[in-house]
Parts: C-alpha cells; sequence; structure tokens
C-alpha cells in the first residue's frame, strides 16, 4: 500500500482509482487538514467514501502502533504496511512551541557507535510520504506543530531525495506551510549530502553531529569521518554558510572520558574557527548495552570551564524525554533486517 502524500493528482487518481484530478485533491485537502477517515471526507460522494473505506481502511498507511510521553515529550511508535517500524517524537519548549522531530529512514547505515538507531543497520529508506505522514500523526495529538527537525532516525542526507520532497510538501503554502527557516537537517558529517543542500539553495538549518573535532577520536565512533574527514567536512559547511549565511549547530554529545578533557575543547575551538556555529553540548543519554558513559556533573562542568577558556559558542541541552527513550540517538525500533 503506498502513501497518498507527496504524489500529484494523477498519482492519487491511479493509486486509488479516481475518475477526477478534483476528487485527488479533495482527498490532499482532507489530509493536510488531518482528516485521515474516508469516511469523514464528507466532500467526496457517499459511495466513493465507503468504497475507499472498505479498500484501504484509512488514507495513511502508517498507525500509530505505541504512544509514550514523558517531560512533556511525546513519543510515537509508527508501523507501515510492510512490517517496518519507525519512531517519532513531538518536543514542546514548554512554551506553546512544539517541533516534529522526524525519522527519515528505517534504521541507519552510518553506524556511529554511541546511537541506538546505528545499532539497527540500514533497513529501508521511507518515503516522502511515509515521512509527511509522520508528521500528521504527530500533529494529530492535539497541538500546532510550527517546527520540524530530522534528528529521529537514520541519516535524512542519505536519503536525499525523499527527505527533500517531504521538506517541500510541508513547506508548500497551500499544504502544511512551514517555513524552511524552521526546519532543520542534522547529518553525521555526509559531506556529498551537505554539498547537494548547498547547491539546493533552501535556508533550512543545518545540524551536524560532531561529537569530536579530533579525526583519530571522531573516526573510531563515527565511521563516515573514515570517509570525510574533519577538514572535507569544514570545507562543505564554510561553503554551506557561503551561501546560506545561517548559524549551524555542531552537536557535540559529550561522552565520559572520551571527548570531554582540554584537548578536545581545543580542537572544537579549531574547528569552529571561520564558522558561525552555535555548539550544543549535549551529555550522552544513557543506552543499556553500550559501553560509553554519561560524563559526571563534574566532567561536565570542567569541559564547560575549557569551553569558556577557549570563547566558544555553546550550550549545553539537557535531552527532554530521555526516560522514554525519545531523546538524541535514542530512537530504535524492533524492525529487523531481512
Ligand atoms: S547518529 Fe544519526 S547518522 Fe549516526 S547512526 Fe545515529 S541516526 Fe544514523
Amino acid at each position: 500500500m503506498e502513501s497518498l502524500l507527496c504524489r500529484s493528482d494523477k498519482e492519487i487518481m491511479e493509486i486509488l482509482n479516481l475518475e477526477k484530478p478534483f476528487q485527488a485533491r479533495i482527498i490532499r485537502d482532507n489530509l493536510i487538514k488531518g482528516v485521515t477517515d474516508f469516511s469523514n471526507m464528507t466532500s467526496l460522494p457517499k459511495a466513493m467514501r465507503e468504497r475507499l473505506s472498505s479498500e484501504r481502511k484509512n488514507a495513511l498507511t502508517a498507525r500509530i502502533i505505541r504512544k509514550e510521553e514523558a517531560d512533556s515529550t511525546v513519543k510515537l511508535a509508527l508501523s507501515y504496511p510492510d512490517g517496518s517500524v519507525i519512531e517519532c517524537v513531538r518536543l514542546s519548549d514548554g512554551k506553546g512551541r512544539y517541533t516534529a522531530c522526524l525519522s527519515s529512514q528505517v534504521g541507519c547505515a552510518m553506524g556511529c557507535a554511541f546511537c541506538k538507531t546505528g545499532t539497527m543497520g540500514l533497513i529501508r529508506d521511507l518515503s516522502a510520504g511515509e515521512i509527511v505522514e509522520e508528521f500528521i500523526l504527530l500533529s494529530s495529538l492535539g497541538e500546532r506543530i510550527s517546527h520540524i527537525v530530522f534528528m529521529g532516525m537514520g541519516e535524512a542526507l542519505h536519503n536525499f531525495t525523499a527527505a527533500m520532497d517531504a521538506i517541500m510538501e510541508l513547506h508548500r503554502e497551500s499544504g502544511f506551510d512551514i517555513s524552511f527557516r524552521k526546519m532543520t537537517i542534522s547529518t553525521c558529517g555526509l559531506v556529498p549530502g551537505i554539498k547537494k543542500l548547498t547547491e539546493l539553495d533552501i535556508p533550512v538549518r543545518l545540524a551536524i553531529s560532531l561529537v569530536s573535532a579530533d579525526d583519530e577520536t571522531r573516526s573510531s565512533i563515527m565511521r563516515v569521518n573514515k570517509a570525510y574527514p574533519l577538514h572535507e567536512l569544514k570545507d562543505a559547511l564554510l561553503r554551506f554558510q557561503h551561501r546560506q549565511d545561517r548559524r549551524l549547530t555542531l552537536e557535540y554529545c559529550l561522552l565520559g572520558g572520551i571527548n570531554t578533557d582540554k584537548k578536545s575543547a581545543e580542537k572544537l575551538y579549531e574547528f569552529c574557527k571561520g564558522l558561525d556555529a552555535l555548539v550544543n553540548i549535549i551529555p550522552w543519554n544513557p543506552i543499556p548495552e553500550m559501553d560509553f558513559t554519561t560524563p559526571s556533573e563534574a566532567e561536565i562542568r570542567s569541559f564547560e570551564r575549557e569551553l569558556k577558556a577557549q570563547g566558544i559558542n555553546y550550550t549545553i541541552r539537557r535531552s527532554k524525554g530521555r526516560s522514554i527513550s525519545g531523546a538524541c540517538g535514542q530512537l530504535a525500533s524492533e524492525t529487523k533486517k531481512q
């Protein structure tokens, strides 16, 4: 069963066996408004509603199979008809701003050692429509979502076309109308993807999961660094920033005893030179089966002192949703690789 999102009228007509393009447009308009049950699409003829309901039950392919809530964070597990399961999260800043954290793939090929999704391997890419369905289902929780981050399962730049098609659909004025400026793509440092994004020239935000500014340390934790070492990454970021003039976020997952010393802060300073970047320090969220340790409070404070001494622009993020595994690097699902 195929998703109806990110489709032309003609494609929707073919998938649903419709006769007229305006019927496809009615269905699309309903989906954008969050009406996903064909029987509630009252501007369609009754006989058509009944046929579609009996054939597909629901206009979305994704089903919510689990919902967990903690610290005003809501995590949904969604299943697709092929048995794939992904997770997505709705975050709240406590002041009425809601952000959808979307997955772009089932699993991830990048294999970053500190990340739970990385342990799954890549099972498959999500289609653009499936990504947009995540947004619709998170919106169905009842609050208007104004921001989007691609920080769920998968590396969005590794599923470039689908992720960009989803972004365009979520941005479309007659659709979900989310400003590009309120969207953030997170990447582990996939340089070819950053270059393609630069060429695309859309003012989305870019967040880079840096973790270490030392090639040896970074390569030992993040395989991507072996293919695209730090100097190549920095070059790509400088070009992106030259085109977009938008502040970058460098996500720095703080791993106890690994990237928290003075030398790490000095290397970080060197990497930041010439970039307009905010370093986001995220103490590692514990994942039981992994060997890393969450840094102690003393270790975090000592690293902060080093950052201050270097004059690095930083913030410390205490991940919300830790208790429901909805925090950074903690999303994974029970879908198994075939
Ligand atoms: S950190 Fe991101 S890119 Fe790395 S394995 Fe996890 S999901 Fe993939």
